[in-house]
């Protein structure tokens, strides 16, 4: 049976009650300190017995995240070697050209070859090209709906919520409290749109596509008296119909780390 090396696998089995027996702060914790040897599944005394038992052989020990995310692209590059493009650009709102597959994402092409190998005129980053190619490959070629959730509604995305909040909307709404300008600028440099700000009656709302058929829209309600200022990610409600939850979180969380490092070299 194959290994585990996602902590999903395990947090979904907790109860997530954040008790703290296990002496970590959180089941996310406790799920990423098993992945990575650091913790036994016995150190929970919540997980179901049947449970431990099953998962007890399959727990691969993860030393490296970067270096086991780099496995993942592999696969798929794999994979993609035997999609054909002609066929598939179209339901993927892509383009096929002189034998690559042209992706849309953030306002720039990004040309996929046979071989799975993904080239832009801007630099490529491992957050981007594993959902790129996961996109590829299982998107159903479903149409937008115009209904915007948070991550928490998609239908896998409740487990991992926690960690998108922390990884993904807490730092960029305290990039945002910081500096306000940075959404227009962000609308500017990646083919943004300003979005109808009265659907979730926020202060400013942003649309993105870092995929044709995955946009993503962020809302800033600023602060007003006592109340602290707020931000959610909203995605399509199809989301999960071209990307698996957990490449939907990459993607999220990946271009909240773009926005840090670009305010970091604007400031
Ligand atoms: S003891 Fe179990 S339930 Fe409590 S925080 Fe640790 S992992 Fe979560």
């Amino acid at each position: 049976m194959a290994k585990i090396t996602n902590p999903f696998e395990i947090y979904r089995l907790l109860p997530q009650t954040n008790c703290g027996e296990c002496a970590l702060p959180n089941c996310l914790a406790f799920s990423a300190a098993v992945i990575k040897g650091q913790k036994s599944l016995a150190e929970c005394p919540y997980i179901k017995s049947a449970d431990k038992e099953q998962l007890a052989n399959r727990i691969g020990i993860r030393e490296d995240f970067s270096r086991a995310r780099g496995e993942d692209l592999k696969i798929l590059q794999s994979r993609v070697s035997n999609i054909d493009f002609s066929t598939k650009a179209e339901p993927l709102g892509a383009k096929f050209v002189s034998g690559k597959l042209a992706v849309k994402s953030l306002g720039k092409d990004f040309f996929i070859d046979t071989n799975g190998n993904v080239t832009s005129e801007c630099h490529t980053h491992v957050w981007m090209t594993v959902p790129l190619l996961s996109y590829i490959i299982h998107s159903s070629g479903e149409n937008i709906t115009g209904r915007w959730v948070p991550f928490r509604e998609l239908k896998d995305g409740g487990p991992m919520n926690p960690l998108f909040v922390q990884r993904g909307e807490k730092p960029l709404k305290k990039l945002l409290d910081s500096n306000s300008e940075l959404l227009g600028d962000l609308i500017s440099m990646f083919s943004g749109e300003r979005a109808d700000n009265s659907l979730f009656s926020s202060d400013i709302a942003l649309s993105l596509y870092p995929l044709p058929k995955v946009p993503v829209l962020i809302c800033y309600w600023n602060p007003e008296g006592d109340m602290d200022s707020d931000l959610n990610i909203f995605f399509d409600v199809s989301a999960e119909k071209h990307l698996n939850i957990e490449s939907i979180f990459s993607l999220g969380v990946g271009l909240v780390m773009m926005f840090e490092k670009i305010a970091r070299k604007h400031s």
